[in-house]
């Protein structure tokens, strides 16, 4: 038998991924299926446990054994706990036991993190965030997701199920209604749904009368990277919702960078691939917002794994679990939730 593998999960709204990855970050294999959302926890979960067990079957052909699983997932997520508290995209399975129904059916030890946090490590083990210590990571997909990199580690707060959740600061508290019920959040400026949202405002104000975003949105088939391409094609409307996605996010990173006193962010997700269109006014914004760093010190880089960032990373963290089992974040959140409620 050969070294070990892990299995590292990328669990979204739309699709979920599973990878057998070596010990190194070297991925060996990944599957996709579709994920169904209007579906009952039970049923996800089944699906879930179906693909896990192709992918075993693909390591044992491989002669490789697997250790454990690992999973991001989009949310609030409980993971000393093995639940997810919230998950904007499967909010069948909030409160629901997925660590223990996973790990009794696969016979393996699984972890389950924040997707986000799962990009953060992946990056940062074998992508853009190597080698630099300190930086923050930005996720922009149908939301953004966020993580805070720290001397090398993932900041985990006081391990209350989040941390880096920079799509939910209000950076215009006159903005755009958010999904999370805020008005101005970065999510509402800066992910495909606030970009189909504002084609969405386009055409009920009357500036967008025609033209191929204009069907595709009455046909409910519109796309961020149909928006992309028309920006990128010269569609002045479609590129002013990049320039105000650039604007937000140079704005976030900006404060981000004040207050931890770094000059790193790195962004992937879904929506990185406009990139074209919005570094200009994302640099432009963070260098008219930062009152402390000079624009040519904050660097800002593109992710270098890709979708591949999540599965390398949550198979790694997971890993990382198995062979340190008490880390400090750990002893931290066993003693908060031994504290009164104040
Ligand atoms: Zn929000």
């Amino acid at each position: 038998m050969k070294s070990d593998a892990v299995m590292g999960g990328d669990i979204g709204g739309t699709h979920m991924r599973i990878a057998l990855v070596e010990a190194n970050g070297n991925l060996l294999h990944s599957s996709k299926t579709a994920t169904d959302v209007r579906a009952g926890a039970v049923d996800v979960v089944n699906r879930l446990i179906l693909q896990c067990r192709e992918v075993m079957a693909v390591a044992a052909r491989m002669k490789r054994s697997v250790s454990a699983l690992g999973l991001g997932i989009a949310g609030k997520i409980d993971r000393l706990g093995g639940t997810i508290l919230f998950s904007p995209n499967l909010p069948s399975l909030a409160r629901y036991p997925l660590v223990e129904v996973l790990g009794a059916a696969l016979a393996l030890p699984v972890f389950i993190e924040n997707d986000a946090d799962s990009f953060g490590m992946g990056e940062n083990l074998l992508g853009a965030g190597r080698g630099i210590p300190n930086w923050i990571g930005l996720t922009l997909g149908t939301g953004v997701g966020g993580c805070i990199v720290l001397g090398g580690h993932l900041w985990r707060g006081d391990d209350l199920g989040y941390s880096g959740e920079f799509g939910h600061m209000v950076i215009d508290p006159n903005g755009p209604e958010c999904a999370c019920g805020l008005k101005g959040c970065l999510e509402a400026h800066a992910s495909s749904s606030a970009l189909k949202n504002g084609i969405r405002e386009l055409i009920a104000c009357g500036e967008l009368r025609n033209g191929p975003l204009h069907e595709a949105w009455i046909a409910g088939s519109l796309t961020s990277e149909q928006i992309h391409r028309q920006a990128a094609q010269g569609d002045i409307l479609a590129a002013r919702l990049f320039h105000r996605l650039g604007w937000a996010l140079g704005l976030a990173i900006a404060g981000q960078f004040s207050a931890l006193g770094i000059r790193h962010a790195v962004i992937g997700g879904g929506v990185s691939n406009a990139w074209d269109q919005f570094i200009t006014p994302l640099k432009q914004s963070l260098n008219a917002h930062s009152s402390m760093l000079r624009g040519e010190e904050a660097v800002v880089l593109r992710t270098e794994l890709g979708d591949k960032a999540a599965l390398i990373g949550s198979a790694y963290l997971a890993g990382l679990q198995l062979s340190q089992p008490v880390m400090e974040t750990n002893r931290i959140g066993t003693i908060l939730r031994k504290s009164p409620q104040p």
